[in-house]
């Protein structure tokens, strides 16, 4: 395969066939003319000064240090198919610079060429098989950086750039193409720096500045947000359409990733859970492949990406469109457990209290169903609703589907602000089979997750996700068409 690499390197080889996705690397033409791309195609509709601004916070924070981010390596799916190329998060967040082969430098240090964008050449024929390219002098007018340069001259040039810098801001074992150049610069500034006292002493990792600045999300963002979970409201919309005793729950699947498209999404923000009966207990059952139940509840977990922001819902609905009693029970408990957590976000709580609050409702649940028995603080004491609630109440939501962010900061719990974005997603399970904590009790094989998108507002909370109902006779209904 040809995998495009660093540097860019020749290719005159026999025509390729139309679906291969490799690029010849010929025939560059470094002076034609640039392209005449629309912002809002290469930035998803966001305004250049955001990026701008953005930049220079960071270059604030660098003070005598470098970040350098490359571009998202396009990734195989087999042989020489390539994946649908998603842009590095960090770098797009930093320039809106959607295209492969890229490397954002950022010199807090430095007097001037503070900010340089490496880039692929323009290239006539690579063009024709993967679409126009941006070429350095776009690069510059278009994003609005210092300097340009093709990125087959990254190995020259890096080194110098990172002369003076105290430490470089760079992710290790994430860029093979980079590292090396990185490692070298490293090496380089040892043996100079014992002469002249100047060079990089350090690689740290750029999400100690990028983290915390993507976890607060701006007006620009919170609309992508909201967008990306709109969509994904008409997503499960469809799907509940889509569910019935008797289908495939391929094709729920197919429905809801079908109306993301159709309403503008790039796809799925990750693989599509569509678990019914007992593969609702899989958490991550992406197969997709059994026929629904007549009496089965069905879980969807699923997220459109809009502007490469992410929505996460979950919502779980009976097939036949009537829960049995068991599973009205238990769903019960999950939505209770839903609402006492969500009613909990506010600036100032933190993630942990939202936790407990789903879970206390939960353990407490389960004590009510007969699943547990004891002392509430004795079943605290051995974490006993575990068996049956295994995994966290939420995770920050943005363009990363689970959005970076420490949970704990010095140790201690991080408070929620307005603009951070997080998921509410409490769940139980009882798994059938070998997985089943407690044979033949009447829950075996339901599992059920109720998940909604939450936004930090000065005054508390807006559930982005408020337009999909969750109370139990609401999500009866609507299967019931
Ligand atoms: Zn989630």
């Amino acid at each position: 395969m040809d995998t495009p690499s660093l540097p860019g390197k020749p290719s005159d080889g026999p025509l390729q066939t139309l679906h291969s996705t490799s690029t010849a690397m010929t025939d560059a033409h470094p002076g034609s003319s640039d392209l005449e791309l629309s912002p809002a195609s290469v930035m998803e509709g966001f305004p250049p000064a955001l990026f701008q601004d953005r930049r220079a916070r960071v270059l604030q924070l660098l003070e005598d240090d470098v970040m350098v981010l490359p571009a998202a390596a396009p990734l195989l799916r087999s042989r020489d198919s390539e994946l649908p190329y998603r842009p590095d998060s960090e770098l797009f967040y930093l320039t809106g610079f959607p295209e492969p082969e890229g490397v954002l430098v950022l010199r807090g240090f430095a007097d001037e060429t503070r900010s340089l964008l490496f880039v692929r050449d323009r290239d006539r024929s690579a063009e024709q098989w993967t679409g126009p390219r941006v070429g350095p002098r776009g690069a510059v007018n278009r994003f609005g950086v210092e300097e340009s340069h093709p990125i087959s001259e990254l190995a020259q040039r890096l080194p110098g750039l990172l002369e003076g810098a105290r430490h470089i801001h760079f992710r290790l074992g994430t860029h093979p193409a980079v590292e090396p150049l990185v490692i070298q610069a490293l090496r380089q500034s040892r043996i100079r720096g014992a002469r002249t006292g100047t060079g990089p002493r350090g690689v740290v990792d750029p999400g100690g500045i990028l983290d915390e600045m993507r976890l607060r999300k701006g007006p620009e963002e919170i609309q992508a947000v909201r967008q990306a979970v709109d969509v994904t409201v008409e997503g499960f919309r469809a799907g509940f359409r889509s569910v019935a005793p008797g289908r495939g729950e391929w094709e729920v699947q197919a429905a809801v990733e079908g109306a993301f498209r159709a309403h503008g999404a790039a796809g799925p923000a990750f693989a599509t859970i569509v678990g019914s009966g007992a593969n609702g207990c899989v958490l991550h059952y992406v197969e997709n492949r059994d026929r629904i139940g007549d009496r089965d509840l069905v879980l969807i977990d699923a997220g459109a990406e809009v502007r490469l922001y992410a929505g996460d819902l979950t919502r779980t609905v009976p097939a036949s469109g009537r829960f049995t009693p068991e599973q009205e029970a238990v769903y019960e408990v999950v939505e209770a457990a839903r609402a006492a957590a969500v009613a909990q976000v506010e600036p100032g709580v933190t993630l942990q209290e939202v936790h407990r609050a789903a879970r206390d409702v939960l353990l407490e649940g389960l004590r009510g169903l007969g699943v547990l028995s004891g002392a509430v603080d004795e079943l605290l004491d051995r974490k006993a609703h575990r068996l049956y609630f295994p995994h966290r109440t939420s995770h920050w939501l943005g363009m990363d589907t689970h959005d970076p962010g420490d949970y704990l900061r010095g140790g201690k719990e991080r408070q929620l602000e307005p603009g951070m974005v997080l998921t509410v997603e409490p769940g139980l399970y009882f798994p059938a089979g070998e997985s089943d904590p407690d044979p033949g009790h009447p829950f075996t094989g339901i599992g059920i997750r109720i998940e909604d998108d939450v936004l930090v507002t000065a005054e508390g909370a807006e559930v982005l996700s408020a337009a999909l109902p969750t109370a139990l006779d609401d999500v009866a209904a609507s299967i019931r068409g």
